[in-house]
């Protein structure tokens, strides 16, 4: 019988050696980097930490839709910020991030670094009931944010009242904010 997902690490099934390129990079030099290394995914960095996510679906959407020159950056087309799953969670954990937040890719952070990518081909793969069950679950628990919480998930970028960068923002009161901003303003 087939290993029960709650046994699954999603480090067993990422695919390593994420590619990691600063936001100034040009839109251009990007999707050459995509071609050249045959991936779908980039990670953008800034001063070391990881601030956002790019991915084939934004050329599209964002340079070729919204007529962006070639020589736009990837900072303005990246997704922040960005949500990441310690690297000892679960696959089944890993669906539920990805139906609740509504992406197809989650970096695996490991010590605060970005160490691979789960995409929702690879949880397909393994297991093609485990999208479809989040999904349900996403639709049962909408709007329950204490729910949610229990599962571990990083919101990484920075916080919106202090400008301080962080692994674990919080959305409060419509705003993206640290742990320290969110005690304070409790
Ligand atoms: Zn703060």
């Amino acid at each position: 019988m087939a290993r029960a997902m709650r046994d699954i690490h999603v480090e067993e099934v990422m695919s390593r050696n994420p590619q990691i390129v600063t936001g100034e990079m040009s839109v251009k030099e990007g999707a050459e980097l995509l071609k050249k290394k045959g991936i779908s995914t980039l990670i953008i960095e800034s001063e070391g930490k990881p601030v956002g996510i790019v991915t084939d679906r934004d050329f599209v959407v964002k340079v070729i839709a919204e007529g962006l020159g070639y020589d736009a950056k990837l900072k303005d087309i990246m997704s922040s910020p960005i949500i990441m799953i310690p690297h000892d969670e679960y696959l089944s954990d890993a669906a539920k991030i990805m139906s609740r937040r509504k992406i197809r890719k989650l970096p695996v952070v490991k010590d605060g670094k970005i160490v691979g990518i789960l995409s929702e081909n690879d949880i397909v793969r393994i297991s093609p009931d485990l999208i479809a069950l989040a999904q349900e679950y996403a639709k049962l628990h909408t709007g329950e944010e204490e729910n949610v919480n229990k599962i571990e998930e990083y919101i990484a970028g920075k916080c919106e009242v202090c400008g301080q960068y962080s692994l674990r923002l919080t959305m409060y009161k419509g705003m993206l904010v640290c742990p320290e901003c969110l005690d304070s303003m409790k």
